[in-house]
């Protein structure tokens, strides 16, 4: 058994079989060189396969429009307009001509360099990658070539896990619904076209799994779009606990379907539950439209920092925050920039000892970064205009911390003023994220200087446990819900309630079902979840029931090993 960690585009949990769908066509484009007396004939045979494919690129959209497909009418009227784009057609001609190479050699090549630029590009640029890697192999297709096809012949017999290096559009659309249980690909993005026809399908879809490394064909695997897992031959006890949890969603869900969508999370009992959303990329904005969610409990403004050469411009993140905060309906939380090791820039690395990033968690990073920090803080202040901002701020220790983070605003706060900029700071919540056990215990303290706690469990859990959260040797002995975390997390809900404050739950732990009889015994009203579990976690909300007694959750506490946690939550799942 092997556990396979990638990113959720769509949830669900299915068990099947692994069958690989080969995009091959590339590896088999000929080569060759032609006679100069032959160019205009090769380019004869390069407009007759373009109209061929554009041909049946219309023949796509019309039947996408007999089925109302509007999804899928939009996707391949792009891939149209990319076969017809003249520029695209000339460079190829042009190689034709200066190289002397057959049709499907340009072809390949010139796609290959669009490929390549829009690889390096950021957002919806970056995700028109598969869009142009699906009109390459339409084309070379139109040539007469090999096109995708299944690497074994069980794809062709029954539902199979479809396992590709890449998601295309025409790949969705030639595997017939009935033959899908989920999509898992290396290559993928939340909202690539590939993927907003795969999610019509209703599967789970995972991506950043390498799949070449990683998958065989014929391989049993269970798929956990709900938290992005994959899992290649699990043993009987996983097995035997996906069917359970996969027949309890199907019953859970078949309720659920019948409740009004529009109604916000609340318990069996009808006690009201605060439900948000975790937003970690840009993208999954595009996803909670129609979610009846309480705003974003967790803006991970890291997005906006890594993978870049230098910091964002305070411009840069004003219009970025300033479309967030206008467009989401309710209070979007957005944490100050949280650096560790496995979210730093580049263009920090040289200040900081990489391998040690308790030398510039949290606020320590506010001193030595300061003008990042307060331009963020001019950024979110100047965006502020509709008032739904809430200020967060990471990985705090105690109110030293909080002081930190609150200069820098105050800073930006004179700087604006100064340079006579508007900006919008009028009750301006600030809270903190409860990630070390000395944020826990100094719960009171914090919360006479802030207006609301996050419990961050990711963070929490590691360094309560001296573990490395996404160790293997780490998940293997310790459990996610350790008795240990929750022993403080009952503290802080404790100190929460004395002061009227909201203690949110926005770690991962938040997002297995099972857990919530406990959570709510412990007095927890309010949850962060990632965007793909939002409709799991209110489904489930409505059918959960708190533990019975004091008793079941001592229990609890008394758990000793990560078998124990297991076999205590597997009777909720
Ligand atoms: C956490 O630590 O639980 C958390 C929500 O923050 P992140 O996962 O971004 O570190
Ligand atoms: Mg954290």
């Amino acid at each position: 058994m092997k556990t396979l960690k990638g990113t959720t585009a769509a949830s669900g949990i299915v068990r099947g079989v692994v069958c690989i769908y080969d995009n091959k066509v590339k590896d088999t484009v000929p080569h060759y060189n032609i006679e100069p007396n032959q160019v205009e004939r090769e380019i004869e045979r390069l407009k007759e396969v373009f109209e061929h494919a554009k041909t049946e690129m219309r023949d796509m959209i019309e039947k996408a429009k007999s089925q109302s497909d509007k999804n899928a009418q939009e996707i391949f009227g792009i891939h149209l307009m990319m076969l017809g784009d003249k520029g695209l057609f000339d460079k190829i001609t042009d190689l034709i001509r200066t190289r002397n190479i057959n049709a499907e050699h340009a072809v390949s090549d010139v796609f290959e360099i669009y490929i390549d630029k829009y690889s390096k590009a950021e957002g919806h640029f970056k995700e028109l990658v598969h869009d142009l890697v699906d009109t390459r192999e339409r084309v070379l297709m139109s040539f007469n070539m090999e096109t995708g096809h299944f690497r074994c012949s069980v794809g062709e017999q029954k539902p199979v896990i479809v396992a590709a290096n890449l998601l295309t559009p025409s790949m969705v659309l030639n595997i017939p619904r009935e033959h899908v249980l989920a999509f898992v690909s290396r290559e993928g993005g939340i909202t690539s076209h590939a993927t907003i026809l795969a999610r019509s399908y209703g599967v789970p879809i995972v991506f950043g799994i390498d799949v070449e490394k990683e998958l065989d064909c014929g391989t049993n695997a269970i798929v956990d779009g709900s938290i992005g897992k994959v899992i290649i031959s699990p043993d009987e006890k996983t097995e035997s606990y996906y069917d359970k949890k996969i027949e309890n969603i199907k019953k859970k869900k078949f309720v659920c379907d019948t409740v009004d969508k529009k109604v916000h999370a609340r318990t069996k009992e009808g006690k009201n539950i605060t439900l948000k959303l975790n937003v970690s990329i840009p993208d999954e904005l595009n996803l909670i439209a129609g979610l009846p969610h309480d705003g974003i409990g967790l803006l991970r403004t890291e997005f906006l920092f890594i993978k870049k050469d230098e910091a964002p411009s305070e411009e840069e993140q004003y219009q970025v925050y300033r479309k967030i905060l206008d467009e989401v309906k309710g209070p979007v939380t957005a944490r100050i920039l949280d650096l560790s090791n496995d979210k730093l820039p580049s263009y920090l690395e040289s200040s900081v000892d990489s391998r040690n990033d308790l030398g510039f968690r949290g606020a320590m990073a506010v001193d030595m970064f300061r003008d990042i920090y307060v331009a963020q803080f001019k950024a979110l202040l100047r965006a502020n205009e509709n008032g739904n901002l809430r200020l967060l701020y990471p990985m705090v220790a105690d109110v030293n911390d909080i002081n930190t983070y609150r200069s820098a605003l105050n800073e930006a706060k004179k700087i604006l003023k100064k340079e006579n900029v508007k900006f919008y700071n009028k009750d301006i919540q600030e809270g903190v994220m409860v990630e070390t056990p000395a944020a826990v215990i100094m719960a009171d303290e914090l919360l006479k200087n802030a207006d609301f706690i996050n419990v961050g469990s990711n963070d929490l859990l590691q360094y309560t446990l001296a573990a490395s959260r996404g160790n293997a040797l780490a998940e293997k002995r310790y459990h996610i819900l350790h008795p240990a975390l929750v022993r403080l997390l009952e503290l802080v809900v404790k100190e929460g309630k004395k002061a009227k404050k909201e203690i949110c739950l926005c770690g991962e732990a938040a997002s297995f079902e099972e857990f919530y009889p406990l959570f709510l015994k412990i007095g927890l009203k309010s949850f962060s979840v990632s965007v793909s579990k939002f409709s799991d976690i209110k489904c489930e909300l409505l059918h959960v029931k708190e533990l019975k007694d004091r008793e079941m959750l001592d229990s609890f506490y008394k758990i000793k090993s990560k078998e124990e946690a297991e076999k205590y939550f597997a009777k909720f799942v």
